[in-house]
């Protein structure tokens, strides 16, 4: 698409209805400037509850962040580990876990829990991490210094320690000044209640926390009654929060942006329908392959995202040919090679040509690997620009996908033993992504039968039924 004229149109569209901030530099990061070229406006505005929040907490982190004279003053304090040193800002340090749509889930959560919270984000990206991602807020840094003590857990206390010893102890004692809060889930784990009000009470006193989660955690806060209370008002539409969020935070590097925008210039940007495909595969040596594809065309084919192929003609006689777009994400070479085949080999009953493209295929996750991080940055990124998409269910790569791109996608069932009795795929309710690991009790303990009878808006998931999420 060409650029619209009216420069004030443009203006606007570039800072999403006013999501982002005004201000930067277009050469260090060219997608913050050209994304509104390649995306459809959004339907879901930001409110300006919203706005005005994330303009304070952009002032908070250029007061206190990396850049500030407060930093240093601040970290000194920290790096005392005298107990109870308390700083003059508070900060939150991201820790990455898994995969990068885990990780970008559970960022995007752990910064809305830093608004809420009042610290300043930061965020512990070892070099697998670095050149993915813009700076998101001007005039400042979000990644956590280098020579930063903060790098490791050693010496932290953790915050289950702090809550044996919280339970074990009812008088006052001094809370650390640094903290370490794993959210992640473990078999044997006792439940955390991180989101109810005497832990968060508790963490309010700590200056500094570091959290790892690879989970999408709104929905806990969403459990609070006060959090809930500044999400409703945040976001009146309950199924965009990491939407929101995540066009505010996460915005390709040049170099993810040259490989995103000069693939989709090359071979989707001219099609009539963009159709973006996620196939993951979770356990490649006892899934066979052909019983993906089989789901895969049931899906596309049964609900009319594809065309079926015409085996009684070798050719197509339609005037007005449309062309289809496929865009393959796969770990996998097969997928993308069998789709285009097919399509190439016999006409289609429409009469629609049918385009298939895969970027990569990778055939295996990469852990500390720049590159590999950049491309499956940009697939996510590519299929957020589609027309329609589906994702296989309980990928978060997919759910990052769908988020982005405020599509509902079509999930594909998640094959196990080679079932064939279900759906092969059904339309999801929500563009949120979906929290695996809900809590099991109400913050009094008396454990929660049913979520969405407690708390409107949060539903159990349609592709993991222990899962919850918001929409
Ligand atoms: P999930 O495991 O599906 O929830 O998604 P994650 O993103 O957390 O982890 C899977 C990781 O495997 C990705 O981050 C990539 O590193 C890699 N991966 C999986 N599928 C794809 C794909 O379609 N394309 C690329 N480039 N990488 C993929």
């Amino acid at each position: 698409t060409s650029p619209p004229n009216d420069s004030i149109h443009d203006e606007k569209d570039k800072l999403i209805d006013g999501l982002l901030a005004s201000g930067f530099d277009e050469a260090s990061c060219t997608s913050r400037f050209q994304s509104h070229l390649f995306r459809k406006p959004s339907h879901h505005k930001p409110s300006q509850y919203l706005i005005s929040k994330l303009r304070h907490y952009e002032e908070l982190h250029r007061k206190c962040g990396p850049n500030s004279r407060g930093f240093r003053r601040n970290m000194k304090v920290l790096q005392s580990k005298k107990k109870g040193a308390v700083g003059i800002c508070k900060y939150l340090v991201w820790t990455p876990a898994n995969g990068l749509g885990n990780r970008m889930i559970s960022l995007a959560a752990t910064f809305l829990y830093a608004i809420f919270a009042d610290r300043v984000l930061l965020v512990r990206f070892h070099n697998d991490m670095r050149g993915l991602f813009c700076e998101p807020f001007l005039n400042s840094t979000w990644l956590l210094p280098k020579d930063s003590p903060f790098w490791g857990e050693k010496n932290v206390e953790t915050y289950k320690t702090m809550l044996k010893m919280d339970k074990a102890s009812h008088s006052k004692r001094a809370l650390p000044s640094t903290l370490f809060i794993n959210l992640q889930h473990t078999r044997d784990d006792l439940e955390k209640f991180f989101h109810c009000d005497h832990n968060q009470d508790l963490l309010r006193n700590i200056t500094l926390l570091i959290l790892q989660s690879d989970q999408y955690f709104v929905p806990y806060l969403f459990m609070n009654p006060y959090f809930n209370s500044e999400i409703n008002k945040m976001f009146p539409e309950k199924d965009a929060i990491f939407h929101h969020l995540a066009r505010y935070l996460f915005h390709p590097s040049n170099e993810a942006w040259g490989l995103i925008s000069r693939f989709y210039q090359t071979y989707l940007a001219s099609a009539n329908e963009k159709i973006g495909l996620q196939i993951r595969v979770f356990s490649p040596t006892t899934t066979p392959m052909q019983a993906i594809m089989d789901l895969v065309l049931n899906c596309t084919i049964s609900n009319n995202l594809l065309p079926a192929l015409d085996t009684q003609n070798l050719v197509s006689y339609s005037k007005n040919q449309t062309v289809k777009v496929v865009l393959v994400a796969s770990l996998f070479p097969e997928y993308g090679e069998n789709l285009r085949a097919m399509y190439l080999t016999k006409p289609s009953v429409s009469g629609e040509l049918i385009g298939v493209y895969q970027p990569s295929h990778e055939k295996q996750q990469k852990f500390y690997n720049n590159m590999h991080n950049i491309k499956a940055w940009s697939e996510m990124y590519l299929l957020s620009l589609s027309d329609v998409l589906v994702t296989t269910s309980l990928s978060t790569f997919g759910y990052v996908a769908q988020g982005l791109g405020g599509l509902k996608p079509w999930l594909l069932y998640r094959l196990t033993n080679n079932e064939t009795h279900f759906p092969a795929c059904v339309r999801d309710f929500s563009i949120e992504p979906c929290n695996h690991i809900p809590p099991k009790h109400f913050c009094n303990g008396k454990p929660i039968q049913n979520f969405s009878s407690s708390f409107p808006y949060l539903r159990e998931c349609l592709d993991f039924s222990f899962g919850v999420k918001l929409g």
